[in-house]
């Protein structure tokens, strides 16, 4: 099995910087089939060039999406309710705030994974929240894709439906800082 497997995770908090992070996935529902209905909140962001191809790949996934939480920045929110005809939460617009709020459901645990189709070509106005956005990502050790071939490699895991959850990163691991496991 893997090592992060859900019975190898501790509740984990770091009490040097004050972090908690009561348990790293909000939403566990579990049937009597087993962990496979497990809901992951995703969330979708595609830079301006980029939404007719995120738009794309959510139609293509849709009853996959169904099945889970769906989150997205201000104008890829709206043509993704439009377009699946389901809910989808919507934070600011991306350069007025929402790759920031993103951010911030990564840091607390109630965002489990990103697509975030991004604008390889040009830079973005608000390139600097593209880049913390990617970077707590990275931190906090979640699924991120740039790019729609990766998407569907991650919703298609049976990791991504299944009972795995990430490990805390490194840094936060007890033999390393102070953290340590809440029993
Ligand atoms: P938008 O934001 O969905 O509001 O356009 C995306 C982005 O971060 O550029």
């Amino acid at each position: 099995p893997s090592s992060h497997a859900p019975s190898m995770q501790a509740t984990w908090v770091d009490h040097d910087r004050g972090v908690t992070r009561a348990d790293f996935i909000a939403d566990w529902t579990f049937t009597a089939s087993g962990p496979d209905s497990r809901k992951r909140h995703i969330a979708l962001v595609g830079h301006d060039h980029m939404k007719r191809e995120l738009a794309d790949w959510a139609v293509h996934n849709r009853d996959l999406l169904a099945r889970h939480h769906v989150y997205a920045t201000g104008t890829t929110g709206r043509i993704l309710s439009e377009q699946l005809e389901m809910p989808v939460h919507h934070f600011l617009s991306g350069p007025l705030g929402g790759d920031q709020q993103i951010g911030a459901g990564i840091a607390e645990g109630t965002i489990d994974a990103l697509i975030f189709v991004c604008e390889p070509r040009a830079p973005q106005p608000h390139e600097p929240d593209v880049k913390a956005l990617l970077r707590i990502a990275t931190l906090w050790n979640i699924p991120v894709a740039c790019n729609r071939t990766t998407a569907d490699m991650i919703v298609t895991s049976p990791l991504f439906t299944g009972a795995y959850r990430p490990g805390a990163p490194a840094f936060l691991r007890p033999a390393e800082t102070s953290a340590r496991p809440v029993t």
